[in-house]
């Protein structure tokens, strides 16, 4: 990876257990993707750099690593973080239901005025197991100040798309 960059974002990815948020970033650090519920990687983070413009942003991704339970996380991992993608999965409402808790959790550990969250629908080529209608999670996160989007970490929707979105809104809020 290079070593140069302009600008370094911690991002964290929180959500319930199951939704998909390791292999979202499995797919977008490495393009690729983990059958298995329990995830190998446990990794704390990982890092990719993405351009907008001339600069060169690092972004710091934090994967719950199994403590996704509702408030078995620590403060560590919300330290710092300037972005949060926040993922729930379009088949299962519960995972939807639960956004509210993870929102509070999130503005409970960090300055709820500058950090940019994003709402995301993963798995959305299971279409035909699908309980949360889009129309539904978009005016959530239009009444949240929040993007919104729908991804599949599996068929690699929209995920590189989610993470430029989220950086660009950074970007544009910090500089
Ligand atoms: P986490 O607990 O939020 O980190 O979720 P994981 O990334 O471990 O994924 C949980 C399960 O959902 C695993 O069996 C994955 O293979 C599966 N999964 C994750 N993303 C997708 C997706 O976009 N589509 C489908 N069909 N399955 C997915
Ligand atoms: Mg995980």
């Amino acid at each position: 990876m290079d070593t140069e960059y302009d600008y370094l974002y911690k991002i964290v990815l929180i959500g319930d257990s199951g939704v998909g948020k390791s292999n979202i970033l499995l797919r977008f650090t490495r393009n690729e993707f983990n059958k298995e519920s329990k995830s190998t990687i446990g990794v704390e983070f990982s890092q990719k750099n993405l351009k907008i413009g001339e600069k060169t942003i690092r972004i710091q991704i934090w994967d719950t690593a199994g403590q996704d339970r509702f408030r078995a996380i620590t403060s560590t991992y919300y330290r710092g973080a300037i972005g949060a993608l926040l993922v729930y999965d379009i088949c299962n409402h519960n995972s939807f239901d639960h956004i509210d808790r993870w929102l509070k959790e999130l503005r409970d550990h960090v300055d709820p005025e500058s950090v940019i969250v994003m709402l995301v629908g993963n798995k959305c080529d299971l279409e035909e197991k699908r309980a949360v209608r889009p129309e539904d999670a978009l005016s959530f996160s239009q009444r949240n100040s929040m993007a919104f989007m729908e991804t599949s970490a599996l068929e690699s929707t929209n995920i590189e798309q989610a993470f430029e979105k989220l950086v660009s809104l950074i970007y544009e809020e910090t500089i």
